[in-house]
């Protein structure tokens, strides 16, 4: 084993003398155990190796899964955690192998920064269910063994293939969300055909709602927005959705009941699924990309009735992450934000789960 000693030479097997040219020191927020606020810290980027491209960040999202893992909501996580994966940055130095980008890229990266790339999950572009697992962008494991760390930080060293292109058009910070809220609601209203002729409802207008309402709209589906309340009617409307209701209102559920093809709930908080399936029209299916907590019960006779499909759905592949960049650019859309210092990290989770964002925070990773 070479140790990663910065800048240390080593003699080779053959006698061929190489550099190791060391990893690299960053400031990053780093929450330093379970349910612990995010304080400044520094961690060790591994050296570029010959795929690898350095990212400078520029901007990084902050997704409510972020704060479901630093409290150890979906199980046990890895600490010191560096949440995010929702990076935006410019490549800044690449690896002697890497052909797809150059230094001065604009890059993002997602929620995953490897996987087996040998499945017939990899093999088709859906590595995000690799059935050896993707490595996560944080709290997971890298091929070097090394505990992997998010986006809010200065800089990040992925692997060529699990990075993407910002178009030039989108800019940095609100591209950033896209990386994950994005993905997250393109995939699902693209896999289930949302488009001109079908009715579709997203439940919850929060961070990924309302990236899925401008998506839906933008693939030319007739959108309506389930929310709890009608508090955000308003932006509802102006982001793209054609009609609004209140879920806390009974009346919701008898006006709208047989209506949609499709309907993609983004709440993570327990729904009561049962009732949201008796929207969906005959054949229709709903979608869940929130993953609530606890599990949740169900009376299956909600979707034998109406043959209706239950799903979900996982971010999405690197090519289709690709393409939805792409279909933001030249649908000029991006997340609506609200940019933050990295000192009001700890704050910002709290009004997350307040739910009082509008839309998403976005760190300037410049402030770290
Ligand atoms: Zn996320
Ligand atoms: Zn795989």
């Amino acid at each position: 084993m070479l140790e990663k000693v910065p800048g240390r030479k080593v003699t080779g097997p053959a006698s061929t003398d190489w550099e190791i040219p060391g990893m690299t020191t960053v400031a990053a927020y780093a929450a330093p155990a379970a349910k612990a606020p995010l304080e400044r810290t520094t961690i060790e980027r591994r050296a570029v190796g010959p795929h690898d491209v350095l990212i400078d960040i520029k901007y990084a999202g902050i997704c409510h899964s972020d704060i479901h893992q630093v409290n150890e909501g979906w199980g046990e996580s890895i600490f010191p955690m560096v949440p995010g994966h929702e990076i935006a940055g410019v490549v800044s130095e690449v690896g002697a192998e890497v052909t797809k980008f150059k230094v001065g890229d604009r890059v993002g990266v997602g929620c995953m920064v490897d996987s087996c790339r040998e499945c017939e999950y990899c093999l088709r572009g859906e590595e995000q269910y690799c059935v050896k697992g993707n490595i996560p962008t944080y709290n997971g494991i890298g091929k070097d063994g090394q505990p992997t760390y998010g986006g809010y930080s200065e800089k990040v060293v992925v692997d060529e293939a699990f990075v993407v292109r910002i178009p030039d058009s989108l800019p940095l910070d609100v591209a950033a969300p896209l990386l994950c809220a994005g993905i997250t609601t393109y995939s699902p209203l693209k896999h289930w055909n949302a488009g001109p002729g079908k009715k579709v409802a997203i439940v919850g207008l929060g961070g990924l709602g309302h990236m899925a309402v401008k998506l839906a709209h933008a693939m030319g589906a007739e959108v309506t927005v389930l929310s709890q309340s009608l508090r955000k009617k308003d932006d509802g409307l102006k982001l793209g959705a054609d009609h609004y209701h209140a879920t806390s209102d009974p009346k919701t559920f008898e006006e709208l009941a047989g209506t949609f093809d499709l309907i993609v709930s983004t709440v993570s908080a327990p729904m009561d699924f049962g009732a949201l399936l008796s929207l969906l029209r005959v054949d229709g299916a709903l979608v869940n990309v929130g993953a609530p907590e606890e599990p949740v019960s169900l009376n299956l006779f909600s979707v034998i009735g109406g043959r209706k499909t239950l799903a979900g759905s996982a971010i999405g592949g690197i090519a289709e992450t690709q393409e939805m960049l792409d279909f933001c650019a030249e649908h000029n859309i991006g997340a609506e934000i609200e940019l933050i210092r990295a000192d009001q990290i700890n704050e910002a989770y709290d009004r997350v789960l307040a739910s009082d964002v509008r839309y998403r925070f976005v760190i300037d990773t410049s402030t770290i």
